[in-house]
């Protein structure tokens, strides 16, 4: 099932829990990634689920009608990108057309179901966590028990948390890359302490891994302490990462392979098949 993957790695199944399938990998005409082509690297590394967003959302719908996706035994769990455009990246927080954007997506729903998160988002500025876009779109995730994609700092947790009904105690927040900035191990574990339903995923992950790609040790203690908190994903944010998704998936194997089967299991697969109801 995973020919990429050595004697000693993780062989089981995996769950891409930070996938993009954006206008410019195939935007129903051209493109490098047609369904076919995405779905083929999905299937030749043992990817049997998956969280799609994109920019814009034809591409997750795409993904979630195609006959290739069923096909290829790939379960698509849909989120509402808040990105119609490049410029959004830098609005949507306050700009109640994402809002509207945003219900419109959610009632409309996709051929692989309801979606069932919101995101990827970025906060390039932890401050704009406070935002009335953003403070709305958090209040209405918690609501509807939606999860939040959140490319965020260590910072903007805990604001984002703030603004949620519960004060971050019911939200399901999945930390894109558990803080591409890297705040220490420490800071993570706190974060990890303070809201029970806070996952992080691990692509891009500074000081994750160290020589011969295994986990750097104070990320394996912190992995072993918290098995049931990790996640992994390809953020397949550009062509680029299409074109490395067999050795971004081989990296995940190798180092998931030093860790007792039971907890790869877990960080591969199962956290996210529990969080969203796959078998
Ligand atoms: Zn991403």
């Amino acid at each position: 099932m995973a020919p990429f993957a050595g004697a000693a790695d993780y062989a089981g199944p995996l769950f891409d829990t930070h996938l993009h399938y954006n206008q410019e990998a195939w935007d129903g005409h051209a493109g490098p990634y047609p369904p076919a082509e995405a779905l083929a690297r999905m299937q030749r590394n043992g990817v049997k689920a998956i969280v799609a967003n994109s920019r814009p959302n034809a591409g997750t719908q795409t993904l979630a009608a195609a006959r290739e996706t069923r096909a290829a035994g790939v379960t698509v769990v849909p989120f509402v990108r808040l990105y119609r455009n490049r410029d959004d990246y830098d609005n949507w927080f306050r700009d109640d057309s994402i809002y509207e954007m945003v219900q419109a997506e959610l009632a409309r729903g996709t051929a692989s179901g309801p979606y069932r998160g919101l995101g990827e988002f970025h906060l390039y500025d932890s401050a704009n966590a406070n935002g009335p876009v953003a403070r709305k779109l958090i209040a209405l995730a918690e609501q509807r028990q939606l999860a939040v994609l959140a490319h965020v700092d260590d910072v903007a947790i805990d604001l984002l948390m703030a603004n949620a009904p519960s004060r971050g105690r019911s939200l399901r927040l999945i930390w894109a890359h558990t803080g591409i900035g890297g705040p220490p191990v420490a800071r993570v574990q706190a974060l990890l302490e303070r809201y029970p339903l806070l996952m992080g995923e691990l692509s891009y992950r500074p000081g994750l891994t160290c020589d011969g790609g295994t986990l750097c040790p104070e990320w394996r203690a912190l992995i072993l302490k918290y098995p049931e908190r990790f996640l992994v994903g390809s953020d397949t944010w550009v062509n680029q990462r299409w074109s490395a998704y067999d050795e971004i998936m081989r990296g995940y194997r190798t180092w998931l392979g030093d860790l007792p089967p039971e907890v790869a299991q877990r960080i591969a697969w199962g956290n996210a098949a529990g969080l969203f109801g796959i078998k």
